[in-house]
């Protein structure tokens, strides 16, 4: 830092500021404002840090956790979206188009990181998976919400639900991104209630499903190879799963505009009329909604992990900004209330992350996630990510509107993470009905 010399009338005043008040002001007559000014850069010269710490979002180091090996893949990671995905996120978030050229690289992050694996939902086990997540919503939840949906949805659905032929004809070249995958569900009138009925219907007819209907939100839509459809099937109300793939005539993908958040994630509206689906492309090992929560449990766990990595890229540049933003004189990192924010986002994180790891270590030992803790961990992810993103915005002051700071969009995108993949309040409520022993929704 530029050390300030300061002309000698000024230099006899701050000798004098232990001195009675009368020698003081006796001392200040004849000094001009531009001093005044250099006495106060001065003072606030002296008052900013001698050296910043450096920003550490994993306080209780819970990346100390992982082998060398996952290390190494988490610094990767890392790495890729600071350097390829952060620069590109707001102008894509802003113009609502997805990045086509980042999915070559992105694809070569994948293939890095699996190494010789195959696919499979949990190939890289629950807490590598989770970090992974958590380190791509760091940078962009968008990009983040694009793999989830791509990579564990319709991915995960193929290889939980589907038969060893179609795994071996889709799994493959979605591994390589070659494919691109979206998954359906949710439907313009029924969205928390898909266990209680889907309206989407499956009827089968002289080999061919045959399904009407109509879906909402379906994640990578409008630039998916391939689409899995939830229906009932009207024969015994049994939920099914197809594969469709984009062409097929009667299937109409329209895209949904006008999201507030997750800009950069192409959403669609879909419109099923008498499309014909091959029994070759029905998933065979569904076991009705059973098997699509046991799924869901999956991905909810890996959406705390990007609440997670959500807070954590605000934490990291509301402490930067506060490091550097000068008012009156000083970095407003130096303010007692702006310390509160910072730490109080620190706790939530910290928290956080915590709470996923153990998650994820209970669900390795024992080879599958419980419901229960996935849900509560997006619950308390959910409120914590939600706190942590509107502190880092208030410390950006009116700078924290404007995307350039980054914090906006992830204020902005957090709101999507609160409510996909089962809302706060029906999280809340499977929660509440495994330790109440009573459910309060069916
Ligand atoms: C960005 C984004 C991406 C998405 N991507 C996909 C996707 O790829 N595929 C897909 O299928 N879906 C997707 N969804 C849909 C998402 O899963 C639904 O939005 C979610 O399940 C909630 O359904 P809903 O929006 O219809 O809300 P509703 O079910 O209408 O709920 C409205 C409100 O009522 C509350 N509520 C409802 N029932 C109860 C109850 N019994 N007790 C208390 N409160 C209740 C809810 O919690 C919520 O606050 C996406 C959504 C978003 C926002």
């Amino acid at each position: 830092m530029a050390l300030i010399t300061l002309p000698a009338s000024l230099t006899r005043v701050m000798q004098q500021v232990n001195a009675p008040f009368a020698d003081t002001f006796r001392a200040l007559r004849g000094i001009t404002p531009q001093e005044i000014g250099l006495l106060l850069k001065s003072i606030a010269a002296k008052r900013r840090p001698k050296r910043v710490p450096p920003i550490n979002s994993d306080f209780f180091d819970i990346l100390g956790e992982l082998s060398p090996e996952e290390r190494l893949i988490q610094q990767k990671i890392r790495s890729y979206m600071e350097e390829k995905i952060r620069p590109l996120a707001n102008s894509y978030w802003e113009r609502g188009e997805f990045p086509h050229e980042i999915v070559p690289s992105f694809a070569r992050l994948v293939a890095e990181t699996f190494g010789t694996r195959p696919y499979a939902i949990d190939a890289l086990g629950p807490v590598l998976t989770g970090v992974a997540c958590m380190e791509l919503a760091r940078v962009d939840p968008s990009i983040y919400t694009f793999f989830g949906v791509h990579w564990g949805l319709c991915m995960g659905s193929i290889d939980l639900f589907g038969s060893a032929e179609q795994k071996q004809r889709w799994l493959p070249p979605m591994q390589r991104f070659e494919l691109i995958g979206s998954w359906a569900l949710t439907e313009p009138d029924v969205g928390s209630a898909t266990a209680a009925g889907l309206t989407t219907t499956a009827r089968f007819e002289r080999g061919y499903w045959v399904l009407n209907g109509a879906k909402k939100w379906s994640g990578n839509a409008p630039i998916a190879d391939l689409n899995i459809i939830w229906a009932r099937d009207v024969s015994n109300n049994q939920v099914q799963g197809f594969i469709v793939e984009r062409g097929t005539p009667g299937y109409e993908v329209e895209r949904l505009e006008g999201k507030i958040a997750l800009r950069t994630v192409q959403n669609a509206n879909i419109r099923l009329v008498n499309c014909r689906v091959p029994e070759a492309n029905r998933l065979p090992n569904v076991g009705g909604f059973r098997g699509i929560a046991r799924q869901l449990a999956i991905t909810r766990a890996a959406v705390a992990w990007a609440m997670t990595g959500v807070a954590m890229g605000a934490y990291e540049k509301a402490l930067a900004y506060a490091q550097q933003r000068i008012q009156f004189g000083r970095p407003i990192g130096g303010f007692q209330l702006v310390q509160n924010s910072l730490v109080q986002m620190l706790a939530n994180v910290t928290a956080m992350q915590t709470m996923c790891l153990r998650m994820s270590q209970i669900a390795a030992r024992n080879g599958n996630i419980s419901h229960e803790h996935a849900s509560l961990a997006k619950v308390f992810c959910g409120e914590k990510m939600r706190e942590t993103v509107a502190l880092a915005r208030a410390v950006f002051g009116g700078n924290g509107i404007l995307l350039e700071h980054e914090v906006a969009r992830y204020f902005a995108d957090a709101e999507a993470l609160y409510s996909y993949e089962g809302t706060h309040e029906m999280n809340t409520l499977i929660v509440g009905r495994a330790i109440t022993g009573m459910s309060a929704f069916v």
